[in-house]
Order: C-alpha cells, then structure tokens, then sequence
C-alpha cells in the first residue's frame, strides 16, 4: 500500500469522511471581506471548508448547508452551482 505521509487530512462538509487534501475541493472564506469562494489553487488565505469530488457529496453538502455550518454564517446557492460545474470537469 502507498503512504502519503506528507498530505494532511481534512474532513468533507458532506459525508464528513477525513480524505487528503489534495483530493478535496476547496472552498474558503476570506477573513477580511467574508467573501466565499472555489479555490482552485488550495493556497488563498482564510478559513477553509472541503468536499470530496463526489456529486452525492455536493447534494448532501447542499441539503445539510455543510458549508454554512463550517462557516457559520450563509452561504449563498451559487458556490453550490458553481461546485457542480466544477465536478463535472472532474
Ligand atoms: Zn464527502
């Protein structure tokens, strides 16, 4: 079995699975302007959420607002849609 000793683990908002980093999106909050986005290059600044590239993910992130309650605050349907474009390049 392969070891990737040096890739952190994070939780998805979804199915609360603890996955690599490098196998989930990102999406963050920025601390200053509170806005929340896709981040592409898992390196922008602020508190960040993750989902596994699964469409099953993204349907239960969306019924269970996993994002708002990693955030704490709202966040808006649009990151939804825009995760779901996303996974459809995957
Ligand atoms: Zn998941």
């Amino acid at each position: 079995m392969l070891l990737e000793k040096n890739v952190p683990l994070r939780m998805c908002v979804a199915c609360r699975k603890k996955m690599p980093k490098t196998e989930l999106l990102r999406i963050v909050r920025q601390k200053e302007t509170g806005k929340i986005f896709i981040d592409e290059t898992k390196k922008a600044d602020g508190r960040g959420a993750y989902l596994c590239c699964e469409k099953e993910c993204l349907r239960l992130a969306r019924k269970k607002k996993g994002f708002e309650r990693s955030f704490k605050c709202r966040v808006s349907g649009l990151i939804y849609d825009d995760l779901e474009k996303e996974l459809e390049h995957i």
